[in-house]
């Protein structure tokens, strides 16, 4: 076997189906057919210097004009737009008032108990002003990191444009974190304040962040936290601080509501942000300025094809990724309406989601593949009782999205006419990076499709060489773009290891490589096939997890499936198949045998399952993303090691240990 071919990922699935957007569709979008598309991505091919120029010109509003484009001096640690000066709150607040949409509505929010606001640009311009003046009451000023541990309320919107409005880098800890989890990022960022609340609503619970925060302070960040800001959510008694713990509503009441915006250099720090520890410790990524400014804003304009009168939803929530660039700085910078909802969808309200996309008549819904799977499995019966004609463009992220899945949101959520963004990208990459534009793209069940314009992808080899069509390899982004992460908090060198130096390339240097692995069929589709460090090789084929879990998925009975290799004397690696079944179906002896069946006649007796345990649930991240390196262990019998704080729920472990 050639070194070359060791290196490859197999290709096994095949996946014929093809959807073009309606002309209806097409003609009233922004970028209206292939053509337009391409011309533009062989704009930026031919000339990024001047592409890239010439939209941070027209999109963004500059308090000084950058002169230098890209500064490569120290790559692989870019610098984008220098010399430029900004405040990405005037792009997201004060342009669109003075562009005179200040009534228009930004932001929608619905809470989980049922309560509900809603927020004008005025209204919400003046809110975080009063935050940025409460902020700078407190002494926190330009530099310093703040940690946000919040729900989903608008005060958590409003502290993280505060923090932006005076130039503070925020650090926003999802609020499903527990307080072991909320210390390590307090000590790893150096946070010496944190904005919170007294608790948050969550799947009929109240969860106590409050508590969460005392107890992370008294166990290892007292040394460096100095003050706790605590809005007021759920009115349980909690205990507060003198001196070091504020109510948010106190320290707001007398605040003027206008805060000239800091002035910032475009590589001045914007965020840190923790990926979700799929596959390891989670990293804290640092994002700065103009860069994501940029990118957020176009990506949203251009994938969500985002009109005036459009009602947008994305469900993720702040503390990921996804939350700040598509629910806070992309559509507010596009003066886009955006919703907000607390809640998630649980099993004493299955249709909640419907529910909202019902009353709010959304028009473009955002969500995740694990949602996706978790509907099909309570039936289509529940989102049937909603009304969800208002919708038009429906997206998916996180995970790939099992051709089953994808048809399922097709034709039971978009009723067979909304076209679907599969929209590939990670915290690193600040924006999607790989997604059809949907007036422009026809679309393939499980294919994110193409790059977006400005973004160069290709597949390669371990030795960086580009592999042939079809077969599988590692993902790559051959240019910088101004998204892209510009290192790891106080980590520079993983940085380098992690994403520059993992792939050897002859000759090129500065190629960022994603962690995952993809490929690209004959019509230049690009198909995400999973991590590269879940890849399986069984009797020398180096197989995705992607392909052999959606040919599971694709049998009627099942509704999520994970599959790892473990180690096998003949094969090298044997396949091991973890299935959770659809809610009416019991787990009966025979479906074990009827599932590995099913495997080879979807792909061949090389992806058949030696072994196949089926499990209510999966071990998830508390972003909803299948933990593969738990499930390994398991399967291999190994005590589980590596970090796992970031696992969603840890009695799915005890449940797997005993059954696998
Ligand atoms: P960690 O980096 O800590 O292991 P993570 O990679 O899950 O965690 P995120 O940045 O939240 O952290 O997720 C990015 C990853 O999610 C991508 O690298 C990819 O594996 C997966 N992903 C996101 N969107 C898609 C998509 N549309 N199709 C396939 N995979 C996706
Ligand atoms: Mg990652």
């Amino acid at each position: 076997m050639t070194l070359d071919k060791k290196h490859s990922i197999n290709n096994i699935l095949e996946e014929n189906r093809l959807f073009p957007p309606s002309k209806e569709f097409s003609d009233k979008s922004n970028i209206k057919s292939f053509e337009e598309l391409q011309s533009l991505k062989k704009q930026s091919l031919e000339n990024p210097t001047k592409f890239w120029e010439s939209f941070a010109n027209s999109e963004i509003d500059w308090f000084e004009p950058f002169q230098t484009v890209l500064d490569r001096e120290n790559a692989p640690f870019f610098k984008w737009f220098k010399e430029g000066k900004l405040n990405i709150t005037y792009n997201c607040l004060d342009r669109h008032i003075k562009n005179g949409i200040g009534n228009k509505t930004a932001l929608v929010w619905e809470g989980e108990p049922g309560d509900n606001k809603k927020y004008t640009y005025q209204e919400l311009l003046k809110e975080v002003c009063k935050a940025s003046n409460a902020l700078k009451s407190l002494g926190i000023k330009k530099g310093d990191l703040v940690c946000i541990y919040m729900p989903m309320i608008p005060e958590a919107m409003v502290a993280m444009l505060a923090c932006a409005r005076i130039g503070a880098p925020h650090s926003v800890v999802f609020g499903g974190f527990s307080s072991e989890s909320l210390k390590d990022r307090l000590i790893d960022g150096n946070a010496r304040f944190v904005i919170t609340a007294d608790g948050g609503f969550r799947k009929d619970k109240v969860i106590e962040l409050k508590k969460a925060v005392d107890a992370a302070i008294e166990s290892g960040a007292n040394k460096i936290v100095e003050k706790v800001i605590v809005v007021q959510r759920t009115k349980k008694d909690i205990s507060m601080v003198n001196n070091r713990d504020f109510w948010w509503h106190e320290l707001l009441k007398d605040q003027k509501d206008w805060c000239e915006p800091e002035i910032m250099n475009s590589e001045d720090r914007l965020f840190v942000l923790y990926t979700s520890g799929s596959t390891g410790k989670p990293k804290g990524v640092v994002h700065t300025t103009a860069g994501y400014n940029l990118w957020s804003h176009l990506t949203f304009k251009w994938i969500f094809d985002i009109k005036d009168d459009d009602v947008y939803w994305c469900t993720a929530d702040v503390g990921w990724i996804t939350g700040h660039s598509y629910i806070v700085y992309g559509p507010l910078s596009n003066g886009a309406t955006t919703l907000m909802f607390e809640g998630v969808p649980r099993a004493s309200n299955l249709g909640a989601f419907w529910e909202i996309i019902q009353k709010y008549k959304v028009t473009i819904f955002y969500t995740a593949p694990t949602a996706i799977r978790s509907f099909m499995k309570s039936g289509r019966e529940i989102p049937d009782q909603y009304d969800l004609r208002s919708l038009r463009l429906l997206g998916t992220v996180g995970e790939p999205i099992n051709p089953e899945a994808w048809m399922w949101y097709r034709e039971v959520i978009g009723d067979n006419k909304c076209p679907i963004v599969d929209t590939w990208w990670q915290t690193e990459t600040g924006g999607v990076m790989i997604s059809p534009l949907p007036g422009a793209v026809a679309t393939k069940p499980g294919s994110a499709t193409f790059s977006l314009p400005g973004i160069e992808v290709e597949v390669v080899d371990k030795n960086g060489e580009k592999v042939v069509e079809n077969e599988g390899g590692y993902l790559v982004v051959k240019k910088p773009w101004p998204g892209m992460m510009r290192t790891i908090h106080e980590n520079s060198q993983r940085y380098l290891e992690s994403y520059w130096e993992y792939i050897s390339f002859k000759g090129e240097k500065n190629v960022y490589f994603a962690g995952d692995g993809a490929r690209i069929d004959n019509d230049g589709y690009i198909w995400i096939m999973g991590r590269v460090d879940d890849v399986i090789s069984v009797s020398g084929h180096r197989l995705g997890t992607m392909e052999i879990e959606s040919a599971l998925v694709s049998h009627k009975s099942v509704a999520e499936a994970a599959v790892v290799g473990r180690k096998d004397d003949l094969k090298g690696e044997a396949i091991v198949a973890f299935v959770s079944l659809e809610k009416d179906i019991n787990s009966f002896p025979e479906i074990v045998e009827e599932l590995k069946k099913h495997v080879v006649n979807e792909i061949g007796i090389i992806a058949k399952p030696e072994k196949i345990i089926i499990s209510d649930s999966l071990p998830k991240t508390r972003s909803g993303k299948i933990m593969r390196r738990i499930l390994r262990s398991l399967a291999e019998g190994e005590k589980i090691s590596g970090d796992i704080s970031t696992l969603e729920d840890s009695s799915v472990l005890e449940k797997l240990k005993e059954i696998s």
